[in-house]
């Protein structure tokens, strides 16, 4: 019996224990989350405390260790409370601290991890620049070798956790005429003897997933010691980014399953009461269709990304369906966002009613894990290969 769909009966558990603790911390402040657009440090702390900035780390930092699933499982749960929040933590667990974890020495993991998996140091992982965010091989940002350690220079837009980071993983090129092949990444602390040249630039004001707290962070000639290079070799960057997409594309797409089911759960509700033409306007056909629609693509995009973080956990090579994952969870809860916002009618356009904020929110999972064309242009390139 080689093909099993269940879950251990831990995994369910532990779903269980996710659920019941965005219900009591997070879905209450949804809607004040959403409208005061400030990253709420008391959820933080609270949250922090339950341990699960520590889902994927080794538990002799104060991690959990958890397995593949479980902590897609918590993605999935997370975001249903508030997506915002759901990124800050999921910047703090996977994308912030991974290149820590995989490559920092001891006292890196004692000065950052350790209290970063406890919530008192919020990281971040600063990709983009102004002209480059699916093309990395056009960095600007320029680390230079000296005495005892790097000089980096440069401006980095759109980071998650921006304003209210302590440390930051920064991808910086030793030379732009290298494109993909001179990129490392760096670990920026706030708090190092020399933290001249290191600001926060312009705070973005988002459409959606607003109580995460995004900015530019700019760089100008900040000092860090040789140990903050995090890497064995120059030039492998791109390569060691490489082994975490897999993860960030199907926890995009767990997000995305999230929102979709939120909304459309919500969009239920409101059908069953709003009334027209003398029935519950769930009662009439076309409005079922976009029921039916949702769920006959919801199912299939839930399990497939479970598959995919089967495979993930197995170490099973997965990166075509990893990508395929994170397209079909994410176009089928465009689809549904636009749909429950329909739903709704004209109420649907004010903000006392969740269909907008579900709409809102879920526009920010097209950009993360790579961009559906830049997707769709790979995965046309492999399918047609000969
Ligand atoms: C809410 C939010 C939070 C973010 N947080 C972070 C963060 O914490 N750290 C970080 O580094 N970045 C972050 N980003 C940035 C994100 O990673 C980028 O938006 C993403 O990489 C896409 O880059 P871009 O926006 O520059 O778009 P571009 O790369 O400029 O793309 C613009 C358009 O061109 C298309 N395109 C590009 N290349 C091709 C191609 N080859 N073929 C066809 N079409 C193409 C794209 O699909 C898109 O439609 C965040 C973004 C958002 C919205």
């Amino acid at each position: 019996m080689a093909l099993d769909f269940t879950f251990t009966e831990e995994q369910e558990f532990f779903r269980q224990t996710v659920k019941d603790t965005v219900n009591r911390l997070i879905v209450p402040k949804v809607a004040e989350l959403d409208e005061k657009e400030e990253f709420p440090l008391g959820l933080w702390k609270g949250f922090s405390a339950l341990g699960y900035l520590g889902l994927r780390h080794e538990e002799k930092y104060g991690g959990m260790a958890t397995d593949t699933i479980s902590q897609m499982i918590f993605y999935e749960e997370l975001a249903r409370g508030s997506c915002g929040f759901a990124m800050s933590v999921i910047m703090q667990i996977l994308m912030g601290t991974y290149f820590i974890a995989r490559f920092g020495n001891e006292g890196i993991k004692q000065r950052i991890l350790v209290p970063a998996i406890k919530g008192e140091k919020i990281g971040t992982i600063c990709f983009t620049e102004d002209q480059s965010g699916s093309d990395l091989g056009g960095t600007r940002t320029l680390a230079t070798k000296v005495n005892g350690g790097w000089r980096i220079n440069g401006r980095k837009q759109w980071i998650t956790n921006g304003p209210i980071a302590e440390f930051s993983t920064v991808m910086a090129t030793v030379d732009p005429k290298l494109g993909l092949k001179g990129l490392n990444f760096y670990l920026v602390e706030k708090k190092t003897s020399d933290r001249d040249g290191f600001a926060v630039g312009q705070r973005l004001h988002k459409l959606g997933s607003r109580c995460s707290e995004t900015s530019e962070l700019v760089f100008d000639n900040v000092f860090i010691p040789d140990e903050n290079f995090l890497g064995e070799e120059v030039g492998k960057g791109v390569q060691y980014a490489g082994e975490i997409l897999n993860e960030v594309r199907v926890m995009t797409a767990m997000n995305a399953l999230s929102i979709a089911k939120g909304a459309m759960d919500d969009a239920r509700g409101y059908a069953k009461n709003r009334m027209a033409f003398g029935n519950p306007i769930s009662k009439y056909q076309l409005i079922r269709e976009k029921f039916a629609k949702f769920w006959a693509w919801y199912e299939p995009a839930w399990n497939y990304a479970y598959k995919c973080a089967w495979m993930i956990q197995n170490k099973v090579p997965c990166t075509n369906e990893c990508m395929m994952a994170k397209y079909h969870a994410t176009e089928m809860c465009m689809f549904a966002v636009e749909e429950a916002m329909r739903i709704y009618g004209g109420n649907a356009f004010c903000t006392e009613y969740p269909p907008q904020r579900y709409w809102r929110d879920a526009k920010f999972l097209l950009y993360g894990g790579g961009t559906h064309e830049v997707l769709c242009d790979y995965l046309g390139r492999i399918y047609c290969k000969d």
